[in-house]
């Protein structure tokens, strides 16, 4: 089973987790095809991925990970709202 290393519980297995989709960034004045496009259209990589996560049955708090898509090896935690790095395509 797949462990994720929470930015504020430390790992914890993966059944603890909700996927929230992809973590591309919105801009503030995203129109509606900007929105369409973040809504529904996934860029499914072969590489790396940058998702958002929640700790649902933990501390409820989002974050962002960056999992290859190849190996699932978890390439980058982080909380939301700190610098972009690899996390955003
Ligand atoms: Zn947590």
């Amino acid at each position: 089973m797949l462990q994720i290393p929470c930015p504020w519980c430390g790992p914890r297995e993966e059944e603890e987790f909700r996927y929230g989709g992809e973590g591309m960034p919105i801009p503030a004045d995203a129109d509606d095809a900007t929105w369409a496009r973040v809504l529904y259209v996934r860029s499914n990589p072969a590489g790396s991925y940058a998702e958002r996560w929640v700790h649902a049955a933990g501390c409820r708090q989002w974050f962002h990970v960056v999992r290859s898509t190849l190996t699932h090896e978890l390439l980058e935690v982080r909380p939301l709202g700190t610098p972009d790095g690899e996390a955003t395509p």
